[in-house]
């Protein structure tokens, strides 16, 4: 891929960093660990098609822990403050608490440390909850879409009960997370009836509940527009059972819009990423287990950072390179969402990291 140099733009929040062709500074780097999944969500790797022939990432063209790190340092000493480790399910890799060690050690260029985070469907966290958080994790978002068992199980494509998962957020909070984010994918006809249940038991139990609107992603979940619950209607639905009001947003290009429950109780979140797109202000670079860098979300075509690394580039040239294709960043996809757009063939969300 031949890289243009194209004068880097001021960063819109004045911090040092580098910034894309609208100004937007890279901020956040998603890791996808393993494009593998014990869950079959309807909505992400449906069962049918991602069966037990479906061809995973070979072992050998996944990155390497000592990869992974020396990439994400790189985007760390580019301005990067917070890392995402996410997948496929990133708690199917073997020995993620090592690669969760690692990370935690890169520092800034002003020595602060960074902040890293994971993106679990929870089902592992009895197990492995403690070792992640002996290896320096301190936050973590499980993703869960029902309290009622057979509306979670439906969902999941596996069967998978929804008290383990609960079990799971209980050990996670036993070790010490707090407090933990859970998202909540709201899908038309599978799982609207949650959404008061699901906020009633996050604000009793001391969870930022957030509402995610089901999204494009890929090309093999046979997304409809129809199918998608607005923010409008989430917000609706919660507001009649239990009265919000609007809160800030803690930074901007934060995803999530912020709502307080009136009786104190905690707050919501809710990602409108259909009906109210924030590519704006998105800050955020993702790299696949494979190592692709992508600059979007719903993008089609990555830059091979693997190549990169296993030619004997230096940190300068990794560096280098990195800067150069944000720099030349025009994606805004989710405003530029048309009818036809859906039709595109996009890398699929658990391949890319989610
Ligand atoms: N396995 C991990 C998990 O379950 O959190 C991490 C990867 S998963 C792809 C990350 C998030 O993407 C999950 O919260 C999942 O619900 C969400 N997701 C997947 N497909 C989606 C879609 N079509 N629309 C909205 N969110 C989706």
């Amino acid at each position: 891929m031949e890289l243009p140099v194209v004068p880097a733009p001021i960063p819109f929040d004045g911090r040092p960093g580098i910034g894309d062709t609208f100004g937007r500074p890279l901020r956040d780097l998603r890791i996808s660990v393993t494009d593998r999944c014990n869950f079959r969500c309807t909505y992400c790797m449906p069962a049918e098609i991602f069966g037990k022939d479906f061809a995973f990432l070979p072992r050998a063209l996944v990155l390497s822990f000592e990869e992974i790190t020396r990439t994400a340092a790189a985007f760390v000493d580019l301005g990067v403050e917070k890392l995402r480790i996410t997948g496929g399910e990133p708690l199917v890799r073997h020995d993620l608490p090592n690669l969760v060690a690692m990370l935690a050690g890169i520092r800034r260029p002003d020595g602060g440390v960074v902040d890293l985070t994971l993106t679990t469907n929870g089902s592992a966290l009895r197990v492995l909850a403690g070792p992640l958080r002996d290896a320096g994790l301190r936050r973590l978002t499980v993703s869960l879409d029902s309290l009622d068992d057979e509306v979670f199980r439906a969902m999941n494509g596996i069967e998978f009960p929804v008290a383990r998962v609960l079990d799971g957020i209980a050990a996670a909070q036993e070790v010490g997370f707090a407090p933990i984010k859970v998202n909540m994918v709201v899908k038309r006809g599978a799982n609207e009836s949650s959404i008061v249940p699901m906020a009633r038991w996050a604000r009793d139990a001391g969870i930022i509940l957030r509402f995610i609107e089901y999204m494009d992603v890929g090309h093999s979940n046979g997304w409809r527009l129809d199918d998608v619950v607005p923010a409008d209607e989430v917000l609706a639905t919660l507001d009649a059972e239990l009265p919000l009001e609007p809160a800030e947003p803690n930074y901007r290009g934060e995803v999530a819009g912020r709502w307080r429950h009136r009786d104190g109780g905690g707050e919501i979140g809710i990602i409108a990423s259909v009906s109210g797109p924030f590519c704006g202000d998105c800050t955020r670079a993702r790299l696949s287990a494979d190592g692709k860098l992508y600059t979007c979300l719903f993008a089609s075509d990555g830059f091979d950072v693997r190549g990169l690394l296993r030619e004997g580039a230096t940190d300068d040239e990794l560096r280098a390179a990195i800067a150069s294709v944000w720099r030349v960043r025009r994606d805004r996809y989710s405003e530029e969402r048309t009818g036809q757009t859906a039709d595109l063939r996009r890398v699929e969300m658990f391949a890319m990291g989610g």
